[in-house]
């Protein structure tokens, strides 16, 4: 049993190692290139050159002396003087958490939700579910406790084969679950979980170095992606769901294409990376490192990527807006940084938390931010105007794991390792 199922994940190893880069080589490298020359990454303040990280300095050896970090303080430092978003005066200044859902016993790992207000949350490594954001009541599970982890609890397997040159894939019953799709013992886990954007496609990356994705709508398991040679551990997926990223030994960041099934760039990275998120079209992918740096680059492109020193501690979350304009950084030392992606200049410093920034999310009105840290603090911020619109010390009693915004700009959920789920709106 055992070895037919490993012959089977081999066969499929092999065919998808033959995948032909959508990506010219030459491009490849020079990706590569531009990647690991440090271009503008400075290692210590007194190294930084320009003006904008002067100022950066500057407002950081401000911060320090005042000693006590508070949102009275010039939480926005407008580096970048052209607006990149108009300040709305419609938007509000109070929020309130609208519900709060017990999800998961033992911590809640993941939120996202789709375009129809369903919230999808999992558990440490194991279960999806879905929720009714409006009433909190469950709307079924597209990752159960007991799904068989070989057949992604479909009952049968795919081998791939061929037949007078032609592929063909034949379906034989699952070894492991004998078709029933459950078995207790080998219940699918999983290190990371994203939901795309339109609220269709859950990917998950689990310890046999494979990335399934999962149909949100049927709750069935699709299709997977071997990510041959280590386990993913970190995704990413674009708003439409057509673009994967996923971080395989903090270092290789591979980019794939669901649609036509094959890499289309894999690029290295000299520093560990920490976080990862990719544009609404899937072709802008923004890491955050160890190190403070953030790197943005276009995938399709040789235009050389944006590589600057973001931080002076590691970044612990990145996030893009979804016009493609914006990125926000948010680091251990509790600082939020908000980028412009054209110029790549800082706009925002925003320093409000007090323990190092575990999520990020910003709303699709590209207007408002949410970022929360390890000691369960959310803040709502005004990107536009650059300041802290409402805080919640005490949101989670736990760390914060994952911020989702809701499609009407006014709405994001969180989930903590408190084993809840809220929903935040604004009023
Ligand atoms: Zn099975």
């Amino acid at each position: 049993m055992e070895d037919s199922v490993e012959d089977f994940l081999r066969e499929v190893t092999t065919s998808k190692t033959e995948v032909i880069p959508a990506v010219s080589d030459d491009l490849f490298e020079k990706l590569l290139q531009d990647l690991d020359t440090p271009t503008p990454v400075q290692s210590t303040p007194s190294q930084l050159k320009t003006e904008d990280d002067e100022f950066i300095t500057a407002f950081v050896e401000d911060v320090k002396r005042t000693a006590i970090v508070n949102s009275d303080l010039p939480v926005a430092p407008v580096v970048d003087s052209s607006p990149v978003v108009s300040a709305d005066e419609t938007i509000s200044q109070l929020w309130r958490c609208a519900r709060t859902i017990h999800a998961h016993d033992q911590g809640c790992a993941y939120v996202g939700i789709t375009p129809r207000e369903v919230l999808l949350t999992t558990g440490q490594r194991k279960v999806a579910k879905l929720w009714d954001i409006e009433t909190g009541a469950s709307k079924g599970m597209v990752i159960k406790e007991d799904t068989c982890s070989t057949c992604g609890g479909l009952g049968k397997v795919y081998k791939e084969g061929s037949l007078l040159f032609v592929k063909t894939k034949q379906a034989t019953i699952c070894p492991d679950c004998e078709g029933f799709g459950t078995n207790s013992e080998k219940g699918e886990r999983f290190l990371a979980a994203k939901l795309s954007g339109d609220g269709n496609t859950l990917i998950t990356s689990s310890l046999d170095k494979q990335i399934k994705v999962w149909n949100v709508r049927t709750c069935k398991f699709t299709t997977a992606i071997v990510t041959e040679p280590a386990v993913a551990s970190m995704l990413a997926i674009s708003g439409n769901g057509k673009v994967i990223s996923y971080v395989m030994q903090n270092r290789t960041i591979v980019v794939y294409n669901l649609e036509q099934q094959q890499e289309t760039a894999k690029l290295k990275r000299n520093g560990i990376i920490t976080c990862i998120d990719i544009s609404y079209d899937g072709n802008i992918l923004l890491l955050g490192t160890e190190e403070g740096n953030i790197n943005v680059c276009d995938v399709t492109t040789a235009v050389p990527p944006m590589n600057v020193r973001g931080h002076q501690n590691g970044i612990m979350a990145v996030a893009l807006s979804q016009d493609g304009m914006l990125a926000v950084s948010g680091c251990r030392d509790g600082q939020v940084r908000v980028w412009s992606l054209s110029t790549g200049n800082l706009i925002h410093t925003f320093s409000h938390h007090l323990a190092p920034i575990s999520a990020l999310a910003i709303a699709p009105d590209n207007l408002t931010l949410a970022s929360g840290s390890i000691d369960g603090m959310l803040c709502i911020w005004h990107l536009g105007r650059g300041q802290l619109l409402d805080s919640f010390t005490h949101a989670h009693t736990d760390r914060i794991t994952a911020i989702a915004a809701g499609a009407d700009g006014q709405t994001f959920a969180t989930a903590s390792l408190d084993s809840t789920v809220k929903v935040w709106r604004s009023f």
